[in-house]
C-alpha cells in the first residue's frame, strides 16, 4: 500500500469511528512514541479513553481538540484509563479535579495509580534487580534511574471512582462496552470491546507500524523482589494476542497511529516476528552460554543507555519462549543468569 493509499484509509477508518460518535484526538508526549490516541465518546455520560502525558503541551492541545468539537473539560463525566503508563494517563489528575469526571480503571490497577509515585520507584527497584541480575553494567543501571526519576513527572498519582473487572461491562447511553483484561505490553492492558458495532479500542495492546514491546515489569501488587520466578511478558502478550485473534473484530482503534482492519493479519506477523527472534537468540546461545545483556549486545550493539532495559526485555522474552518449548536452560552464578542452548536443533 502506498502512503497515499494509506492515508486514505486512515481516513476512512477514523470516519467510520466517527459515524458511532468515537473521535481520535493524538496527544502529544515527549517520548519517542510521538503522540499517542486519546478517544473522545460522545455518549452519556462525555468518555476519554486515556487522556495524554501530564505535561502543559498535552492538557492544551487536548483541550483546543476538545473545543474543535464543542466540548469543554469540565463537560468531562467518565475517564477511562487503558493501562499504568503515564503518557496514557498523566492527564487523568487534572482532567478528573476540573470536570468531576468518574475515573474508571481495571480495579487491580487502582492502587497503583493512587500511589503513583510509590510504585514508580519499586518498579525501578524491580527492574535494577533484574538488570544487574542479567548483566548490564552497574554504571549503567545507576544512570537509567536517573533517568527514569526525570520522566516520572509526566505521570500523576490518580484516584479510580469506578473500577472495572475482567469481562465486566461499561455501560453509556448508546453502547455497551466489554472490558476485557490483555496484558503483556503492561500488566494492566485493558481493551474495550463493542461487540455491537465490531470494534475494539485497544490502547497499546495492538499497535500497527510498531511491535508493541513487551516490557518486563513487576507484577502489580507485588514486592521488587527478583530472586524467585521472573514474569513472562512475552508468553503473556502472545496469550492475550490469541485471545484478540480468536475474537471478530472489524476496526480496532489503537493507542497509537492509524486504525487496524486486519488485526489477525498483524497477529500473526507479529508471531511470525517473535518466532525469527527467538530463533536468532537460540543460534547465539547454541554457540557459547550468553547472559541477556550480551545477547543484546550482539543483536543490536551498544544501544543508547535509554534502550538498554527495553532490548533486555525483548531479550528475555524471546528466551522464554526457547525456555517453555525446553530448547535453552537457564543457569545462575555469583547472581548472574546465563542462557544456554538446550534439547534438539
Ligand atoms: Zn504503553
Amino acid at each position: 500500500m502506498s502512503a497515499e493509499e494509506r492515508g486514505q484509509a486512515e481516513r476512512r477508518d477514523l470516519e467510520r469511528a466517527a459515524e458511532t460518535g468515537i473521535h481520535r484526538l493524538a496527544v502529544p508526549t515527549p517520548f519517542m512514541v510521538g503522540r499517542v490516541n486519546a478517544y473522545l465518546i460522545e455518549d452519556d455520560p462525555l468518555t476519554l479513553v486515556d487522556s495524554g502525558p501530564n505535561s502543559a503541551k498535552a492538557l492544551d492541545e487536548l483541550e483546543q481538540l476538545l473545543a474543535a468539537r464543542g466540548h469543554r473539560i469540565e463537560d468531562l463525566g467518565l475517564l477511562v484509563i487503558s493501562h499504568q503508563h503515564m503518557d496514557h494517563f498523566g492527564l487523568a489528575a487534572i482532567l478528573a479535579r476540573r470536570s468531576g469526571a468518574e475515573v474508571a480503571a481495571l480495579a487491580p490497577l487502582a492502587p497503583y495509580l493512587a500511589a503513583y509515585s510509590r510504585e514508580t520507584e519499586l518498579d525501578d527497584a524491580f527492574a535494577e534487580g533484574i538488570m544487574l541480575r542479567h548483566g548490564i553494567p552497574p554504571e549503567v543501571v545507576t544512570a537509567l534511574r536517573a533517568v527514569s526519576a526525570g520522566f516520572r513527572a509526566w505521570g500523576s498519582a490518580v484516584e479510580v471512582t469506578a473500577p472495572l473487572t475482567d469481562g465486566g461491562e461499561l455501560t453509556l447511553r448508546d453502547r455497551r462496552l466489554r472490558v476485557l483484561h490483555r496484558p503483556g505490553h503492561s500488566p494492566s492492558d485493558t481493551v474495550l470491546l463493542d461487540e455491537e458495532r465490531s470494534m475494539m479500542l485497544a490502547a497499546d495492546h495492538l499497535i500497527a507500524h510498531i511491535s508493541s514491546n513487551p516490557l518486563l515489569a513487576r507484577p502489580l501488587g507485588t514486592e521488587p523482589d527478583v530472586s524467585g520466578p521472573r514474569p513472562q511478558a512475552l508468553l503473556t502478550y502472545m496469550h492475550s494476542m490469541e485471545q484478540t485473534r480468536a475474537m471478530d473484530v472489524e476496526l480496532v482503534l489503537p493507542g497509537q497511529g492509524r486504525p487496524i482492519t486486519n488485526h489477525r493479519e498483524l497477529i500473526d506477523e507479529r508471531f511470525r516476528m517473535h518466532r525469527r527472534r527467538a530463533e536468532k537468540i537460540r543460534g547465539l546461545i547454541e554457540q557459547e552460554p550468553l547472559t541477556a545483556h550480551e545477547i543484546a549486545q550482539r543483536l543490536w550493539g551498544n544501544v543508547a543507555v535509554t534502550q538498554a532495559y527495553l532490548t533486555l526485555s525483548e531479550v528475555l522474552g524471546h528466551a522464554d519462549l526457547l525456555l517453555a518449548e525446553g530448547r535453552a536452560e537457564e543457569a545462575e552464578q555469583d547472581g548472574v543468569v546465563r542462557f544456554a542452548a538446550a534439547g534438539g536443533g
